[in-house]
């Protein structure tokens, strides 16, 4: 197998049922009960998505760290988006920022935060955004569209203001998701409007790689400062299986836009953390034609470079937003 020197997932959550919504899993099991059942029963989506959420119970990162040294991951981007505008939910978003704060503290060295807030929470949300990033030290912006927006809604445009000021990435989901939520808004093309507006700030596309793959590889060839995460890939829909997916997805150019992401826990059932890495870097595989440089930089180097330096993440506060805000409260 080869081996790059390092390895980073710049794309991971935490396992933990308090920061993910009964609604998004029931969502999930939704589908699962209609592959095993041709008509779903009643109380059989509610009762797989009970089941789900037991599976989600590694609150302080022990067990990931477990499985992040077994596949030879040294850090971890965790995203945690914000659902508690579209699900009723068991944590507030500074519980949640409380949380990951206490996971990275538990594990030092070993993880980075990218923090979501829903626009629509307007002042209120711009404010913990800043707040979390200034005490915190979280890295970046998680955007999680299918809850109801665009990523480029203007309300959005504050947030990105201030992710320019500190140097922070900006990753966004996109693809399907939980069908609780709106997949109209999960289209790569709908960045190119704030992608166009704030050439300073770099937006990674999830699941570009996987997921409206034609549009996430144009968005990365031609707009400077897209780049895609290949996460969730061993669930790529090919007649040719993931590797082949994946090894064309490496010759077309656009390999310096391209950032290794494993989306755990969400394929842990199926796959597990060191069989996801190996499956990638194995002589068969599908980086099996590219230079050591280029694994190297997939696998670590352009996530390590998109990352705020550290005087920068933590610069003191005082960077006014030139959009208007309004809002609800968190
Ligand atoms: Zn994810």
């Amino acid at each position: 197998m080869r081996r790059p020197p390092l390895i980073v997932d710049g794309h991971c959550h935490l396992a933990s049922s308090r920061c993910i919504p009964s609604e998004f899993f029931v969502g999930v099991a939704r589908n699962m009960a209609r592959k095993q059942f041709a008509r779903e029963r009643s109380g059989e989506a509610e009762k797989l998505g009970r089941v789900l959420e037991l599976q989600y119970h590694d609150h302080d990162a022990d067990r990931l760290v477990r499985k992040m040294d077994e596949a030879g991951i040294a850090r971890t981007v965790l995203l945690a988006p914000d659902f508690t505008h579209v699900f009723k939910s068991q944590y507030s978003l500074e519980d949640m920022a409380a949380q990951h704060a206490a996971v990275r503290a538990r594990h030092p060295g070993r993880f980075h935060v990218f923090f979501g807030v829903d626009p629509r929470w307007g002042r209120s949300g711009y404010d913990l955004f800043e707040r979390v990033v200034d005490r915190h030290g979280f890295e970046g912006l998680k955007v999680y569209p299918p809850c109801g927006f665009s990523p480029s809604d203007e309300r959005m445009f504050p947030l990105y203001e201030f992710c320019a000021a500190r140097q922070l990435p900006v990753l966004l989901h996109t693809g399907p998701t939980t069908p609780t939520l709106d997949f109209s808004y999960a289209d790569p093309y709908l960045i190119d409007a704030a992608a166009k507006h704030f050439p300073g700030v770099n937006f990674i596309l999830a699941h570009g790689g996987v997921n409206f793959v034609e549009q996430a590889k144009l968005m990365c060839n031609y707009r400077a400062n897209v780049y895609l995460d290949i996460s969730g890939f061993p669930a790529a829909m090919s007649a040719s299986g993931w590797q082949q997916h994946l090894a064309d997805l490496f010759s077309q150019g656009i390999n310096h836009k391209i950032i290794f992401g494993t989306d755990w826990p969400v394929f842990s059932m199926k796959d597990d953390l060191a069989a996801m890495v190996s499956g990638l870097l194995e002589e068969t595989g599908p980086m099996r034609s590219l230079a050591d440089s280029t694994v190297a930089a997939i696998m670590a180097g352009t996530i390590g470079k998109l990352l705020p330096s550290p005087s920068v993440a933590t610069q003191a506060s005082g960077i006014g937003p030139m959009f208007e805000l309004e809002g609800e409260k968190p």
